[in-house]
């Protein structure tokens, strides 16, 4: 079966800063998978990578079997993305904001329209279109960015670390909306976070240590694997990194 994603000896230096170091890992379709990792880990250089904000000079990364080098279009079109910095404009209503998105694409107002309705659905939102995205909570902002991610309805979406900053109520229901897309849609979705309570037993996680992949695997298999009493416990193991720094 071809992955969601497939990345292969990855690295990437910041001048003499290496970020990341021979990574690879796949995203099977439909999975959840957690890309688990300390701030400075080098996820969101990553995930800079595999959206071509920079170019990857050493190693292959393919979306849907399409290198995102060699067949940026194909690959692109089947990938959405919600990056760690927010990115509506605030000033402008939720439907415009997506309708704007739309328009970097070369989707006329009228597709947009539509489009950007079927996504808001999916994300829960259908009845704050006319909102200013200023009146939203942090957690509906962040549900507005993903149904704009969800506009081109690509086959794999990126989140990076998208409930930091959130409640308890607002990070659990940003994180059952993307495992119901998951679960009901087959979307395949790989999501940063340095939060390890937001590993379900049945995900795949890969844990990424200064810019090194350590574990890449079904969250059941790393704790049994190493003998740990669950995924915290794992984590500290492979790392030698306190859990301190993995809650919120
Ligand atoms: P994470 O998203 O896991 O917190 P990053 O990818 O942001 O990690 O950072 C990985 C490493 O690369 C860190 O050491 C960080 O300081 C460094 N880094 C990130 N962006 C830049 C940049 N634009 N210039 C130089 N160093 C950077
Ligand atoms: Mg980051």
């Amino acid at each position: 079966m071809t992955p969601a994603l497939a990345i292969r000896n990855v690295s990437h230096s910041y001048g003499a800063r290496q970020a990341l170091e021979d990574v690879s890992f796949c995203v099977p379709p439909g999975s959840f998978t957690v890309l688990l990792g300390l701030n400075g880990a080098g996820k969101s250089t990553l995930f800079s990578l595999i959206t071509r904000l920079y170019a990857a000079r050493h190693g292959e990364i393919d979306i849907f079997g399409h290198n995102v080098m060699r067949e940026p279009g194909a690959a692109l079109r089947r990938l959405g993305v919600v990056f760690q910095a927010r990115t509506l404009d605030l000033e402008l209503s939720v439907m415009q904001n997506l309708i704007y998105h739309a328009a970097l694409h070369g989707i006329g107002p009228i597709e947009a329209h539509r489009l950007a309705q079927a996504a808001l659905a999916r994300a829960g939102l259908a009845d704050r279109a006319k909102d200013k995205a200023r009146a939203l909570s942090g957690g509906q902002m962040r549900r507005v960015e993903i149904a704009r991610a969800l506009l081109h309805d690509p086959r794999l979406v990126l989140l990076d670390e998208p409930t930091v900053g959130l409640d308890i109520k607002a990070r659990a229901d940003l994180l059952a909306l993307v495992r119901g897309l998951v679960r009901d849609e087959g979307l395949g979705v790989l999501w940063a976070t340095h939060l390890i309570d937001e590993i379900a037993d049945d995900d795949q996680v890969v844990i990424l240590h200064h810019g090194k992949v350590l574990a890449a695997d079904n969250a059941r298999t790393i704790v049994a694997e190493r003998g740990a009493a669950n995924i915290s416990d794992a984590f500290t193991r492979i790392t030698g990194a306190g859990e301190e720094k993995l809650s919120a």
